[in-house]
């Protein structure tokens, strides 16, 4: 199948390591030109230095913290200097802190509306002009699995996600009729330093081992592991594609089956 990618240009946030990595390389791979904006300048020249390396794409990055307005629209203007149009955007961002309703005071709530909700308006905000000049465009925004069954211990991300997921549901409406698709990927346990972190937050927290949280974790998943950041990347990449001409507003768990909701 031709996903229709080739000098497509794809801006990909958070896309240093893990999810947002593994997106973008994807995309290289299919012939795509990618922007990855992340806040480590040096981490983000060497993904950068390794996507191109491996795909022969142009890869270009930007250092943006991207929970600040002014960061993304720092990231646009690098877009438009660098390639002038976008045809795909992916948002993603770093997860929220884990706690429970009696851990957060007003301030982490608003900063993680900042960096895990408004950030992603901010980032359609900018997105929408280039996609209106080149007639179209795909949106993908990366979640998580508690969109459709909140997660223990993990209050914040379960509130925002859900937020995200309602906004990118309005919005598949609203831009349908534009030729702008949008859709949420919501992983549930790929391996990446995230699930570490919140799998070693476990096994302190239960006096668990790391590796005794992680077999407990697969034994939840039908298919029986942990997935990796390259089968996450090929479900979220064919829905912002060009081949995705008639999936949009929906949302897909990659999460090797453990969500039993329908
Ligand atoms: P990760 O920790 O491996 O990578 C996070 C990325 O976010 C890094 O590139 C980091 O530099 C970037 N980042 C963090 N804060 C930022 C900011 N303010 N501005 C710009 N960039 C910032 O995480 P991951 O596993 O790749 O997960 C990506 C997202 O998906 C996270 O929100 C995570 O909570 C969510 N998620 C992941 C899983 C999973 O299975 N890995 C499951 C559920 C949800």
């Amino acid at each position: 199948m031709d996903l229709g990618l080739k000098d497509k240009v794809v801006l990909v946030t958070a896309g240093s390591r893990g999810l947002g990595r593994a997106v973008a390389t994807e995309y290289a791979r299919e012939g795509a030109k990618v922007m990855l904006a992340s806040r480590n300048e040096q981490e983000l020249a060497k993904t950068a230095r390794e996507i191109a390396a491996e795909t022969g794409s142009q890869v270009e990055f930007v250092a943006a913290d991207l929970s600040k307005r002014d960061a993304v629209d720092a990231v646009y203007a690098k877009v438009g200097e660098r390639f002038g149009r976008l045809d795909v955007l992916v948002t993603n961002a770093g997860g929220p802190p884990a706690g429970t309703f009696d851990n957060f005071e007003d301030d982490v709530w608003e900063q993680t509306f900042q960096a895990n909700l408004l950030n992603v308006v901010r980032l359609v905000r900018g997105a929408l002009p280039y996609f209106r000049q080149v007639g179209g465009g795909r949106i993908v925004n990366i979640t998580s699995t508690s969109i459709k069954q909140p997660i223990e211990g993990l209050i914040l991300s379960n509130t925002f996600r859900a937020g995200i997921n309602a906004l990118a549901k309005s919005l598949s409406v609203e831009l349908a009729p534009e030729g702008i698709l949008v859709n949420t990927v919501a992983p549930g346990r790929i391996a990446t330093d995230r699930i570490t972190e919140l799998d070693g937050l476990r096994a302190a927290a239960t006096g668990l081992t790391q590796d005794d949280v992680r077999v407990g974790n697969e034994r939840q998943i039908p298919i029986g592991r942990y997935g990796t950041p390259d089968e996450f990347a090929r479900t979220a990449v064919f829905l912002g594609s060009y081949a995705n001409t008639y999936v949009t507003g929906q949302a897909v768990l990659i999460d090797g089956g453990m969500v039993r909701a329908l």
